[in-house]
C-alpha cells in the first residue's frame, strides 16, 4: 500500500527537486524522477521559453491522442449535510450557517435535478456530489447510482461517477454493481502535518493513511476510472504535485493503467471557511504549465478541468483534447431545478448550450455521449507509443 511508502515519496518529492534538468525530448512518460526535477527548475512557470515548450507539447501528444475532443461531464450534488471540518470548506461540520443551506435530496428531488441536466441540458455522464453525511448510507448511494444510470439508460444511455469519501473495497464493489463508471477523491494535500491542521479532530477524513490507499481499494475493487488530484494551495504545491507524481507512478506500476483522472481543484475562496487566504496557491501560469506537464507525464490520463477557473483559463487547460470539462455546475444539492441557494466553494456555470459552441470556436470537440473506453487510449498501445514518439515539442 502506499501508506507504506508514502514517508519515503514524501523525501524523494524534495531530494528529486534538486536534480539537473534534463532535455524535454528525454522525459520518459510515468517516470516521475524525469519530471519532477522540472517543478522546481528556474524558467517554470515564467511564461518564458520552457513553458512554451512545455505547453506546446502537452497540446501536441494531447492532440494526437484525443484529437481535441473533450467530455462533458455536470457535477449533481446529492447532500452538504457533512460531518467533517475540512477548514477550507463552506460544507465542514463546524460551519452553523454562513452561506450554506444544509440539503439532503430525497429521491424524488435527484431525479427531478438529474432529469433537468439530461433533458434540458443534454448531459449524459453525471458525477453524484457527497459530503460526509452520517445518514447517507452506502445502500442509499447505491440506490442514486441505480437509479440516475436507469434515467440515463431511458434517454439513450450515459454514465455515473461519484465524488465522496474514501471507502472500503467492498463498498466500492457494491457501487460497481449498481452502475458506477468512475470514483474520483482528492488526496487535498500530501503533507502529513499541513493535511492533520486543516481536518482537524478523530474524523474518518484526518485517517491519512487511510485516505492514500482508498485509490488502491478503487483499483482493486474494479472501478474503471480512478480520479486522484491535490487541492493546489493547501501546503507547498510544487512538493504535492511531486508527490501527486510518484504516487501515480507507484499505482501505474502496481496496477498496470493506475489512475486515469487527474483533479485540478485550485483553492478558491469558500464562504464559511476558516482557511481562506493560502500562500501556497500556484498562480495562474504555474498552474496551466504543471497540468500541461502532467499532460506529458501521464498523456492518456484525463484531467478534470473544474469550474473554480474561468473560462479563458478552462479553454487552455483542455488545448488538444483529452480532458473532462464541467459545463453547467452547481455546487449546492438542489441548485439546478429546485434553485436551492449557497455553495460548497465559488464557482462558474458555463451552460452546456452556448458553451460547447465556444468550445468549438476554441478548436475543442465537445463530447456529450462518452463512453469509459473513450478515456482509455491506453488500452491501444501501438496508438499510445505512436503518439508519444512522434509528438515533439512545437
Ligand atoms: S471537503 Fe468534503 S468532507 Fe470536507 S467539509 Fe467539505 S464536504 Fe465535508
Amino acid at each position: 500500500m502506499f501508506s507504506e511508502r508514502y514517508a519515503i515519496a514524501w523525501e524523494q518529492a524534495s531530494d528529486l527537486g534538486h536534480r539537473r534538468l534534463q532535455d524535454l525530448e528525454e522525459l520518459r512518460p510515468h517516470v516521475a524522477s524525469d519530471f519532477i526535477p522540472v517543478l522546481w527548475s528556474e524558467g517554470f512557470g515564467r511564461s518564458g521559453e520552457l513553458d512554451q515548450s512545455i505547453l506546446a507539447r502537452s497540446a501536441s501528444v494531447k492532440a494526437g491522442l484525443f484529437g481535441g475532443r473533450v467530455f462533458v461531464i455536470a457535477p449533481l450534488y446529492v447532500t452538504s449535510i457533512c460531518q467533517e471540518q475540512c477548514l477550507y470548506c463552506n460544507f465542514r461540520g463546524g460551519n452553523k450557517g454562513v452561506g450554506v443551506e444544509r440539503r439532503r435530496l430525497t429521491d424524488d428531488e435527484l431525479k427531478q435535478e438529474a432529469l433537468y441536466l439530461i433533458e434540458q441540458k443534454g448531459l449524459r455522464v453525471l458525477e453524484l456530489v457527497y459530503s460526509t453525511d452520517p445518514r447517507m448510507r452506502m445502500d442509499a448511494m447505491c440506490r442514486h447510482v441505480e437509479l440516475v444510470r436507469g434515467l440515463l439508460e431511458n434517454h439513450g444511455g450515459g454514465l455515473v461517477g461519484i465524488s465522496a469519501e474514501a471507502f472500503d473495497e467492498a463498498d466500492y464493489r457494491c457501487l460497481i454493481d449498481a452502475g458506477l463508471c468512475w470514483s474520483v477523491l482528492w488526496q487535498e494535500t500530501y503533507d502529513r502535518s499541513r493535511y492533520a491542521v486543516l481536518h482537524p479532530g478523530k474524523t474518518k477524513k484526518a485517517n491519512f493513511e487511510y485516505r492514500l490507499d482508498a485509490y488502491e481499494r478503487m483499483l482493486e475493487a474494479g472501478v474503471e476510472h480512478v480520479g486522484l488530484g491535490v487541492l493546489s494551495g493547501l501546503s507547498d504545491w510544487r512538493h504535492d504535485w511531486a508527490t501527486l507524481l510518484l504516487h501515480e507512478e507507484y499505482l501505474q506500476k502496481q496496477y498496470g493503467r493506475g489512475t486515469t483522472i487527474l483533479g485540478l481543484p485550485r483553492l478558491k475562496p469558500a464562504p464559511g471557511a476558516l482557511f481562506q487566504d493560502s500562500p501556497f496557491i500556484p498562480n495562474r501560469q504555474e498552474f496551466l504549465v504543471s497540468v500541461a506537464l502532467h499532460n506529458i507525464f501521464a498523456p492518456s490520463t484525463v484531467a478534470f478541468v473544474s469550474t473554480r477557473e474561468d473560462w479563458d483559463l478552462c479553454v487552455e487547460l483542455a488545448r488538444g483534447g483529452g480532458c473532462l470539462f464541467t459545463l453547467n455546475c452547481s455546487t449546492t444539492p438542489g441548485g439546478y431545478s429546485l434553485h436551492h441557494g449557497g455553495c460548497q466553494f465559488a464557482a462558474h456555470s458555463y451552460d452546456a448550450p452556448i458553451y460547447s459552441a465556444k468550445l468549438r470556436d476554441a478548436g475543442l470537440e465537445p463530447v456529450f455521449s462518452w463512453q469509459s473506453h473513450d478515456l482509455s487510449p491506453q488500452h491501444r498501445p501501438e496508438l499510445f507509443v505512436n503518439e508519444c514518439v512522434h509528438s515533439a515539442p512545437g
